[in-house]
């Protein structure tokens, strides 16, 4: 993973020369930005680490498994949301761990939880690194030393129950890893988000991740039968039937707490079939308003498409070369829904021919299988893109939300007005492709021209967006967590109440305050 950027270096996306021009002229981008830093070039705090702590870390889990080399702390400092990129481009290291601690089971990570808390070190429990919300960056006020535990050495297959169709699976696979181990099986576990490539499975659960394909095969919260959680306090086996009565659902309590509650150390999740067919195809509709409607009913009427996906129009129109490929000469790009679906051909054939007749019927007009195919290729891409347009001097950014359906139009109009009112004339695009009867998600893609402070420019167009969320009754996040950035608009969806309630369960869990200090916690 490129340190101050996405992906594997080798896959950089160079930005083609139309759309440097359409930088130019629809949004004043005119000078690219400063080239990133080297990596020579990044300002690294010394490593506060007490050497004694470092000693007794790695008599826990091995010499070669603390690290706290340059190399090993700049590459676990922050995620890659945006600003993340912008601060790591600008060479600043600032939130760098002291070390990174590599356990290799749930004891090490059990020992190491135990030893923290008493020299009051900070753990920050690391996926695949690719939080967007601020979600790996520790409050280091008053502890002796920060350490990022990586997960990565968890990473087996543990065991496949082929009659419960579940899978026990560590949480530092990251998600191909896992994808493959479970295709020796006949398995998928059927979750593919856009950081697919890097993410891990702890990660999915701890920040309550949803993939692509979430119309089919559900939420990654939805998918955990069960878990074993290693906290300062001691462990937890959560999870042994498919419902049940008996109390609160615990593990309700670490889905979605971002390692500020205890470290995941295993996943019994629920697995399918690999799907004998994998069909995508492309729909137009005349307008955002129509082609909701269409998304609307195929998921209240039962079994939608795996794959359910509708761009607005400005998305629609910066996302095809030629808008009248939609195939309406002469008319606008209106707006395309790709539809996708997986299974066996049996019941693909079914549930397109049903879904081809809701699709209809809302006006829809059927584009054929290239739009799909086209986005199933670029699925993982758009994020290289990123960095190509940080380079070129544009500020490219995401953010997303969720509201009932009813509520949806107002949400979708007052972040959209929020983001034009902080940003001027940025390209505000727009996306549905989390679905559900009562609800969905709306994902937002941003892009501007950078001003001399880029960081500054984001924060305010960010808060922005966020009081709009708050104001219009959505959720501050769908699927990528409360980290840092979401916090206070997190407690004002929570209440005063609800914000009692995570704090005293914190304290419970961890009293010296050891894990993941400052993120999700208002
Ligand atoms: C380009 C890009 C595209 C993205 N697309 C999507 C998308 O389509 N859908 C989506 O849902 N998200 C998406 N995300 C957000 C991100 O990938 C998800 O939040 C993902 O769940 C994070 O997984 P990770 O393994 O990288 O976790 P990390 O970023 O390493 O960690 C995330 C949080 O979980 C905690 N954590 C990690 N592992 C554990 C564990 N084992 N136990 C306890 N706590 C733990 C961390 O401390 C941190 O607070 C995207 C991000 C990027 C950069």
């Amino acid at each position: 993973m490129l340190w101050s950027g996405w992906g594997d270096p080798a896959k950089a996306a160079e930005l083609p020369a139309p759309v440097r021009g359409l930088l130019g002229d629809l949004l004043g981008v005119r000078a690219p930005a400063a080239p990133a830093a080297t990596f020579g070039e990044v300002r690294l705090p010394a490593a506060a680490l007490p050497p004694p702590v470092q000693a007794a870390l790695a008599a826990i889990v091995g010499d070669e498994h603390v690290r706290a080399d340059d190399d090993a702390r700049i590459r676990h400092t922050r995620g890659k949301s945006t600003p993340d990129l912008l601060l790591m481009r600008a060479g600043d290291a600032s939130d760098a761990p002291d070390a990174v601690v590599l356990p290799g089971s749930h004891d090490e990570v059990a020992a190491v939880l135990r030893l923290c808390a008493e020299h009051r070190v900070a753990v920050v429990p690391f996926g695949g690194g690719t939080s967007v919300v601020g979600g790996l960056v520790a409050a280091r006020r008053g502890f002796a030393g920060v350490v990022a535990l990586d997960l990565a050495r968890l990473d087996r297959l543990v065991s496949v129950d082929p009659v419960s169709m579940i899978a026990e699976l560590e949480p530092g696979l990251r998600a191909p890893q896992a994808e493959r181990l479970l295709a020796e099986h006949g398995l998928t576990l059927g979750h593919f988000p856009q950081s697919y490539e890097y993410a891990t499975l702890g990660g999915f659960a701890a920040a309550r991740s949803s993939g692509q394909a979430s119309a089919g095969y559900g939420r990654f919260d939805d998918m955990v039968a069960g878990m074993t959680v290693a906290t300062p306090r001691g462990a937890l086996e959560i999870g042994r039937a498919p419902r049940s009565a008996a109390g609160p659902d615990l593990r309700q309590v670490f889905l979605g707490s971002e390692g500020a509650f205890g470290v995941i150390t295993s996943l019994r999740l629920r697995v399918h079939r690999a799907p004998a067919v994998r069909a995508y195809e492309g729909w137009r509709f005349e307008s955002f308003t129509a082609g909701t409607a269409a998304m609307r009913r195929l998921a209240q009427e039962g079994r939608p498409p795996t794959v359910l996906r509708l761009s607005d129009e400005t998305e629609t129109m910066v996302g095809l070369a030629k808008p009248t490929d939609l195939g309406a000469a002469g008319r606008d790009s209106g707006c395309l829904l790709v539809a996708g679906y997986e299974g066996d051909t049996c019941d693909v054939a079914h549930r397109r021919e049903r879904a081809a007749a809701v699709l209809a019927e809302e006006g829809g007009v059927h584009l054929g299988p290239e739009p799909g195919e086209k986005w199933a290729q670029g699925r993982f891409s758009a994020p290289y893109l990123r960095d190509s347009l940080l380079a070129a001097g544009a500020t490219v950014e995401t953010l997303e939300t969720a509201g009932f359906w009813s509520d949806l139009p107002r949400l979708y109009d007052a972040v959209r007005l929020a983001l034009l009112g902080a940003l001027g004339s940025p390209l505000v695009m727009c996306h549905i492709s989390h679905v559900y009867a009562t609800g969905a998600s709306l994902y937002f893609t941003v892009v501007t021209a950078q001003t001399g402070d880029p960081l500054a420019q984001w924060a305010a167009a960010k808060r922005a967006a966020n009081e709009a969320i708050v104001r219009a009754g959505g959720t501050i996040s769908h699927h990528h967590g409360v980290g840092r950035d979401h916090r206070e608009a997190y407690a004002e969806e929570i209440g005063d109440l609800g914000v009692e309630i995570l704090r005293g369960i914190k304290e419970r869990l961890d009293p010296a305050g050891i894990l993941n200090p400052g993120v999700l916690i208002p």
